[in-house]
């Protein structure tokens, strides 16, 4: 049985800027070996609870932040950008379960490290099916589609929160308790990289004893609606085949199901960026 471990990066140890997260920054190579000290805790926990094959599917920026010499041995990574799914590489490929190591709370939350949802600078709002998402959201929604549910979530207490909202039951860790976008009370890599094996080990041992949390539900067909920064990545993303502008930062479109709307929603924030 495979298990999938998505990784992005604002929600790992100790980050709470964009410079620790970003690769042109000088900061951000030491965020990478926190980063990878995460998803290994994770790794661990799964492996001491049975789980034997595991794909980590880093999906922060150009999806290249995973230090591979430092990954734990029994794991594969998928690194490089773009894949087909993204940030959920791999769940196509039949996978059984997910965690999500190092996420982040959606656009617009208060007292949340780095929130955005997809683009930072793009996206002011999305909504799937009329319910506002981020991330977690989203990328639960396609391992949803596949029949996978997430059974671990780590990050902040912001985006623990968002998980337990999309999915009930599910474990989550929060490294860090943020008290605005750039500052947070976190705890050491010592403590996070505990916390973070018991938590995966605990999700994991209920997963393959037939329990944990369900997939996530999705109604087909699927509404994505988008509200960018500006009228003018409106009228971009409002060149997507089938789109239709409800105002001038707003585009809604219709898929048949989940994984036709993650491409919709990837080649929209794509055109607002060109
Ligand atoms: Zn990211």
């Amino acid at each position: 049985m495979k298990l999938m471990i998505a990784v992005d990066m604002e929600g790992a140890t100790g980050v709470v800027s964009w410079e620790q997260v970003d690769p042109k920054a000088a900061e951000y190579q030491r965020f990478r070996h926190l980063l990878t000290a995460d998803v290994n805790a994770a790794i661990e926990g799964a492996l001491e609870a049975g789980f034997q094959d595991i794909v980590v599917s880093d999906g922060h920026w150009n999806s290249g932040n995973v230090l591979i010499e430092e990954l734990h041995p029994a794991a594969q990574l998928n690194t490089g950008t773009p894949s087909p799914f993204s940030m959920v590489q791999s769940v196509q490929e039949g996978v059984a379960a997910a965690f999500f190591v190092g996420y982040h709370a959606r656009a617009g939350s208060k007292h949340a490290v780095l929130d955005h949802t997809w683009s930072a600078s793009r996206v002011a709002n999305a909504w799937l099916n009329g319910r506002l998402m981020g991330e977690t959201g989203l990328n639960g929604s396609v391992c949803g589609a596949f029949g996978v549910p997430v059974l671990l979530v780590t990050g902040d207490q912001s985006v623990a929160a968002e998980a337990h909202e999309w999915i009930p039951g599910l474990e989550t860790v929060v490294v860090k308790t943020a008290c605005g976008r750039n500052a947070a009370c976190c705890l050491p890599p010592v403590v996070t990289g505990r916390l973070i094996r018991e938590a995966a080990h605990r999700a994991a041992k209920a997963f393959l004893s037939g329990n944990g949390p369900k997939p996530i539900p999705v109604t087909r067909p699927v509404i994505i609606r988008i509200e960018f920064v500006t009228s003018q990545m409106g009228d971009m993303a409002g060149l997507l085949p089938g789109a239709k502008r409800l105002d001038g930062r707003t585009i809604e479109f219709e898929a048949p199901d989940m994984p036709a709307a993650y491409q919709g929603l990837r080649a929209a924030i794509g055109l607002a960026g060109a």
